[in-house]
């Protein structure tokens, strides 16, 4: 038996409200899982001392020692800068200056330690385990509160020059449209998050003249809106409702249309709230997506719903630590 095979990983997938862990095997089968509150006091100084502490405190609960692991994979917010295992930019977790996460997580453990975005690790999960099949050229979409993604490109997460890559929510799609929160006009998150697709309905129930719209009665009586509301009343075939969802799977058809000329995945994945959707918007968004394709990617390349949901994370943290420590 070769024993390096038999060793395990550690994932971490740390957000605003929670950090979740998993101890996974080489085959990216999870055998333990836990989370912990994140805690944002103190600018955030405590996070990654308490993220060292659950460890801890896990391997010697399920009595395993550091020998027993290849390393430790972590996804975070913000900016992550790969070579020097830091991050910045996190206002989610209070983090205003770099943090020097590697050194610290290094010398805890003496392990070797990889960290990239979370979007990233999600879109190496999912291109993995979940609905990439393992096919090596996938694109992730996070349709959410925002829109972000990952592009994994020859099973390896491409970042570039400024570790900045992948930031699909900011494809301009509309000139002179909504103002983003980016500062920039007409990006597809002002569209095609769940408060883009909200704002959308709400603007297109003004001009739409039609009365037999119970989502447009709704909004005109001052009731709150959500996209569930939404994609729910299109499936029932409300004619307002179904002409918002048709719009925000045009201009995601537009976008992903123009990733995959310049990338070729063989898998788009749509993942996030908004994704709970399913087959009903991924199929209206392979559709519109056609229209934009150029003609040899063209009815090859698919758009599929994420599948491994809050797990995306630490698989696609595992899948790093394998995918650095190959490199070596
Ligand atoms: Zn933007």
């Amino acid at each position: 038996m070769n024993e390096v095979l038999d060793k395990k990983i550690i994932g971490i997938d740390l957000g605003g409200t929670s950090a979740k862990f998993a101890i996974l095997n080489q085959q990216g089968k999870i055998q333990e899982k836990w989370s912990i509150k994140t805690d944002t006091s103190n600018d955030g100084q405590l996070i990654v001392h308490d993220i060292i502490e659950s460890i801890k405190q896990q391997l010697e609960l399920s009595e395993l020692s550091t020998e027993d692991f290849i390393g430790i994979g972590m996804g975070s917010p913000g900016t992550v800068n790969q070579a020097n295992g830091t991050v910045t930019g996190a206002y989610n977790l209070n983090w205003k200056n770099p943090q020097p996460i590697r050194q610290q997580i290094e010398l805890a453990f003496g392990l070797p330690f990889f960290i990239d975005n979370d979007a990233n690790l999600a879109a190496l999960g999912e291109q993995w385990l979940g609905a990439g099949n393992n096919e090596p050229d996938v694109v992730f979409v996070t349709l959410g509160t925002g829109v972000g993604g990952g592009l994994v490109s020859d099973k390896n997460v491409l970042r570039g020059a400024m570790d900045a890559a992948g930031e699909i929510g900011h494809l301009t799609i509309e000139i002179n449209g909504y103002t983003c929160t980016c500062g920039k006009k007409g990006c597809l998150e002002q569209y095609t998050s769940a408060t883009g697709i909200e704002r959308m309905a709400r603007d297109m129930a003004d001009a739409f003249k039609n009365d037999s719209s119970l989502l447009k009665k709704k909004i005109e009586n001052g009731k709150t809106i959500d996209t569930k509301m939404i994609f729910d009343l299109a499936k029932e075939n409300d004619k307002l409702a179904n002409k918002v969802v048709d719009r925000a799977a045009v201009y995601l058809g537009i976008a992903l249309g123009n990733v995959a000329n310049l990338l070729n995945p063989s898998t788009i994945v749509l993942g996030g709230g908004v994704s709970k959707a399913g087959q009903f918007l991924a199929e209206k968004v392979n559709k519109e997506m056609q229209h934009f394709l150029f003609p040899t990617i063209r009815e090859y390349t698919k758009v599929r719903i994420a599948e491994l949901g809050n797990d995306a994370g630490v698989i696609g943290a595992a899948s790093l630590v394998l995918n650095e420590l190959l490199k070596k």
